[in-house]
């Protein structure tokens, strides 16, 4: 299947929730795409094409979400997997980075012997909103030396202009919805 027919699929499987988790907030729902595997392979075949000849060799990605796609991305490319979590999870030293949602503030954190100095990580997430929390999943990159190669959202909403945040970073999405 071509890449274009493949997200078209995707696209419309993808399920909008108006109203969730607050008035005025349309929650994009991937959970249709992880029950059927062949959209879930789909997705994920999508993301390791995009990094084919990248020389990556790690991916990080946030919790919660992030976490599905990032794990099946690093299992299938023969990579780490990093998980950047909500301060208080990891049990390890961590750097931490606070930084404000959508809806509400926040604080992650990643083990700070996650990366190595110059390691070629990507960044994955499933949802690019304003942007805020891929901005600080990438300070936390930079923090511990490793050289992010691309941030990469499985869907982007290009309406809250969450690329702004992301300026001077390599970036893509699989599907943008305007
Ligand atoms: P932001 O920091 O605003 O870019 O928000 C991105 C994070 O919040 C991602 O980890 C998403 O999982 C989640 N998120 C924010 N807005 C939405 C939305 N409208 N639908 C689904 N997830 C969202």
């Amino acid at each position: 299947m071509s890449d274009p027919d493949a997200i078209r699929i995707l696209r419309a499987a993808l399920r909008t929730v108006p109203d969730f988790p607050k008035p005025g907030i349309q929650f994009i729902d991937i959970t249709p795409i992880l029950r059927d595997p062949r959209l879930f392979g789909l997705a994920i075949d999508l993301f390791c094409k995009r990094y084919e000849n990248l020389g990556l060799e790690a991916v990080v990605a946030v919790d919660a979400r992030g976490f599905i796609f990032g794990g099946a991305i690093a299992r299938q490319l023969g990579i780490g997997f990093i998980p950047v979590r909500k301060k208080g999870k990891l049990p390890y030293r961590t750097r931490e980075q606070s930084y404000d949602l959508e809806y509400g503030s926040a604080t992650i954190a990643v083990h700070e012997d996650a990366l190595r100095p110059g390691q070629r990580a990507a960044l994955v997430d499933d949802v690019l909103a304003t942007g805020g929390t891929a901005a600080a999943a990438a300070e936390l990159i930079r923090a511990l030396g490793a050289d992010l190669v691309e941030a990469t959202f499985f869907v982007e909403l290009g309406f809250l202009n969450g690329r702004a945040k992301l300026a001077g970073l390599p970036m893509a999405s699989i599907i943008r919805i305007d």
